[in-house]
């Protein structure tokens, strides 16, 4: 079957990694864009078309036809370019907000959406940010195809920002909070349990195991809050976001200052809310 070229890194059965140039401190190598297709599909679904870089968006739309464009989350990093990859595929674009949405409807919590020969299920994951959302790609074993072809019989979760493939992610208050982040992380390891499933963070590298990963990220924010906690403790209870981020992070590079503060926002918003 006729097929464009195939365009970045091999990631999984169904995904291969097309890497964005815009490396920094909050976005690691840069972000991740993913082109998805079954075997034998001429289309192709883009997921996080990101930065507004001409070459960039030409290497994603040469993937093939693409048919349908996905968001993660509304963060510029990962959506800058909707408008103009809208304008070269005409591929209708669809995210939880709506606002984020070109000639498509916004996304809803549990449906499953057919297209590239796939069925992409939708996991709302907020947390991240409000809008986060993941997507899960199906095993192996429902297309026939190989074993040790990545996605692995379990299949392989599309995660934006809630997960990446290294370090920990960021809470973002207010938009971002952290009770609905753990609730997010719960269900993603019990999606990852009968696993192992793959992880295709939007940063970062592929990772083998989802409930592994997300168990690893709820033992960091048990860390985290009752780093907070203590530091509470010793401060008093109305201390303030600064001197907690002084004492938690205080290992924490000038240049992610801002956002650890964003993430004690928000420790701070969920202990006070929880008593
Ligand atoms: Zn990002």
């Amino acid at each position: 079957m006729d097929q464009a070229p195939a365009v970045g890194d091999r990631v999984s059965t169904f995904a291969r990694l097309v890497l964005a140039p815009n490396a920094g401190p909050m976005t690691l190598d840069g972000t991740n864009s993913y082109v998805l297709r079954a075997p034998g599909s001429d289309g192709v679904v883009v997921v996080d078309p990101g930065p507004s870089a001409p070459g960039h968006l030409a290497t994603l739309a040469a993937a093939g036809r693409v048919e349908l464009v996905l968001v993660t989350h509304h963060h510029p990093d990962h959506t800058e370019a909707l408008g103009a990859f809208h304008a070269m595929t005409d591929a209708p674009v669809r995210a939880i907000d709506a606002a984020f949405c070109v000639a498509g409807a916004p996304l809803v919590d549990g449906a499953r959406i057919r297209a590239a020969g796939l069925e992409i299920d939708v996991i709302a994951t907020p947390g991240h940010t409000a809008d986060s959302v993941c997507f899960s790609l199906p095993g192996d074993r429902l297309v026939g195809a190989h074993d040790g072809d990545g996605d692995g019989a379990h299949g392989s979760v599309l995660t934006g920002d809630t997960i990446l493939g290294r370090g920990t992610t960021i809470i973002a208050d207010p938009d971002g909070a952290l009770g609905p982040y753990l609730d997010s992380l719960e269900s993603l390891r019990a999606l990852g349990t009968p696993g192992p499933v793959g992880v295709l963070p939007g940063h970062g590298p592929v990772l083998p195991d989802l409930a592994a990963i997300c168990r690893a990220y709820l033992a960091h924010r048990a860390e985290r809050l009752d780093q907070v906690r203590a530091a509470l403790h010793e401060l008093g209870a109305d201390a303030g976001t600064g001197a907690v981020t002084d004492l938690v992070y205080a290992d924490t590079d000038a240049s992610v200052r801002s956002a650890a503060e964003a993430s004690v926002r928000a420790q701070l918003a969920y202990l006070r809310s929880v008593g």
